[in-house]
């Protein structure tokens, strides 16, 4: 008899589904998953909390359009990743997270982190099960690939009672199940593409909004000729960014609220109406804005506007249908509404180059990321989160290629930085294409996450962290200030809640580990300590840049204009 255990069918059934990478931690019961997934070929990242182990396995879904699994033990190691499930079905990226439970005959007794775990990832996730036997593994996983990346990406749950993973079941009594193809690729109503070039060619100021869906889709290549061909304007959401270069000349991100605020038709490629997009509502959009949505998901056409012309199905798909129809139509490129919008952007380039260019001690957020971009190669994936360190880095750096950028996404997740960056550095170690992961983190931002350093160094990733350090969560305080508050008595009454420790040296959690960790202040200082890590293709660095605390006060103080704020484009 062949005898094969509970944890040897889920390995081989995910490797089975293409399933490449596995991010967790181990414990009791699933030591031996993690154990048998790499003997099956599977790569087995171990991280150092949960939650940064589903953001990172979530980034590969979204990076390769395969599902990784997310490894975790019972109890509160699956509560920890419930954050990382729901960030990555927020973010529509699929990923599966795989928890041990307790054994099936202690379940109701208060055995050892017994929790009712396929219950708690209902409501963040699209599918959670238990697989009723060892014979049903392969047929579970692959329902939980499938559920995964079919109709709208999101986050699955696979169940494994702690008895499964070691039992045995003779081979022969198994239904295996063989690899899920890849989504199915749908087309939209002919009558609806009608309607959307009809509307198109009427349009005085059409917009293109590109959105993280069409990165998802990899309908790159259909979306440029959209453009190229219509010569629309485009904007790109947060992570949009990429799927056509920033520095296109269709792109006018740098006018983005007025282009918003007057377009009157506007194809929406892969975006949501929701808070990023200020829900497509007046005052930010014009009252009579004409969209024309696609999306493969029926349930968000018409979301908070009705669509005019509502294209349900896969966006390269649709494109092609859109190309077909509009054929040689063209949007006239000196027509008022490209000079409204060229005048605009020249106007807001002047604002942020002066800013830029500002050399007094310590830096602003400009400077920092004028210095910076001026040295990140072109091909890098730029991982960003913070809540200022984000907003303007979004539109300081640029991205010249799809995909290259991860940051807190639709549910505004702080910590994901550290896990992203993680994913995308073991993909580039197995693609071998020597493209470099930067993580662009606020000084809060770092903290949620900043063990997985650790993990940096242990696997030899080459990530550079740039921390921007200013002392606080939207802003903190200088040192001397710092040091007569304590002198005024209990800090837990004093200490302004956004604030943390000033110039703390998060440099040295890089250097304890044995990466190389640089304390930066000046203009040159940043220079050449990033030009030294973007040498260093060996190991991770941190460089902890100085700024000003104060620098973002003025943002703090209209802190309640929240979707400027928090990452909106
Ligand atoms: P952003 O944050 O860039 O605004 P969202 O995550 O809000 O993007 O929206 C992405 C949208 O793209 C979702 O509504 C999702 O259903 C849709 N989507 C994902 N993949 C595809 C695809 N292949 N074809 C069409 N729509 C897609
Ligand atoms: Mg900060």
């Amino acid at each position: 008899m062949d005898e094969v255990t509970g944890a040897q069918l889920i390995a081989e059934a995910l490797k089975s589904q293409n399933v490449e990478y596995m991010f967790g931690i181990v414990g009791v019961p699933i030591i031996e998953v993690a154990m048998a997934a790499q003997a099956a070929g599977i790569k087995y990242v171990g991280m150092r909390n949960e939650q940064a182990a589903c953001y990172a396995a979530s980034a590969i879904g979204y990076l390769t359009g395969r599902p990784a699994v997310c490894l975790v033990v019972s109890g509160p190691g699956l509560i920890h990743a419930l954050g990382g499930m729901a960030n990555a079905n927020m973010n529509c990226w699929p990923v599966i997270v795989i928890g041990g439970s307790s054994d099936r005959n202690q379940e109701t007794t208060g055995a050892f982190q017994e929790f009712p775990q396929v219950e708690a990832c209902r409501l963040y996730s699209k599918f959670s099960a238990r697989p009723s036997s060892l014979e049903m593994i392969p047929a579970v996983v692959e329902k939980a690939v499938r559920s995964s990346i079919y109709g709208r990406p999101g986050a699955t749950y696979i169940d494994i009672a702690g008895d499964m993973v070691n039992a045995k079941i003779d081979r022969a009594s198994v239904r295996f199940v063989s690899c899920c193809p890849a989504p199915p690729v749908s087309q939209a109503d002919s009558r609806e593409i009608t309607q959307a070039v009809r509307l198109l060619r009427a349009a005085q100021r059409p917009l293109i909004i590109i959105g993280k869906g069409a990165a998802y889709a990899r309908a790159e290549k259909e979306v440029r000729e959209l453009v190229e061909v219509t010569g629309i304007p485009f904007l790109p959401t947060p992570m949009g960014k990429g799927v056509l270069s920033d520095d296109h000349p269709n792109c006018v991100a740098a006018a983005r609220s007025r282009a918003l605020l007057q377009a009157d038709v506007i194809v929406l490629l892969g975006a949501r109406l929701n808070w990023i997009l200020h829900f497509g509502f007046p005052p930010r959009f014009s009252p009579h804005v004409k969209i024309i949505q696609v999306d493969l998901c029926a349930e968000e056409l018409s979301n908070n506007v009705r669509a005019a012309s509502a294209l349900l199905g896969d966006i390269g798909a649709v494109v092609r249908q859109l190309l077909e129809t509009v054929r040689s139509w063209r949007f006239p490129s000196d027509s008022q509404w490209w000079l409204t919008l060229k005048e605009k952007m020249t106007a807001n380039a002047q604002i942020s180059k002066s800013l830029a260019l500002q050399s007094t001690l310590p830096m602003n957020y400009y400077t920092a990321f004028h210095h910076i971009s001026e040295l990140l190669p072109k091909d890098c994936i730029i991982v960003s989160e913070g809540a200022n360190t984000m907003d303007i880095g979004r539109t300081m750096l640029l991205n010249y290629l799809p995909r290259h950028r991860l940051d807190a996404g639709t549910f505004g997740t702080m910590g994901v930085g550290p896990g992203f960056a993680i994913a995308a550095a073991v993909l580039e170690q197995t693609q071998k294409s020597a493209q470099r992961v930067v993580c662009i983190e606020g000084d809060s931002a770092f903290g949620f996450s900043g063990m997985e350093v650790e993990t940096m160094c242990r696997y030899k990733l080459p990530i550079i962290i740039i921390v921007i350090n200013n002392n606080g969560i939207y802003s903190g305080v200088d040192p001397k200030t710092w040091k007569e508050m304590e002198k005024m008595g209990d800090m837990t009454t004093i200490a302004p809640p956004v604030t943390l420790l000033p110039e703390a040296q998060y440099e040295q959690v890089m250097s304890a580990f044995g990466g190389r960790g640089y304390l930066v202040r000046t203009v040159e200082e940043l220079r050449s300590a990033l030009q030294e890590s973007l040498d260093n293709t060996q190991m991770p660095s941190l460089l902890n840049v100085l700024i000003d605390p104060a620098s973002d006060l003025f943002n703090y103080l209209q802190a309640s204009r929240i979707s400027t704020y928090f990452g909106a484009i």
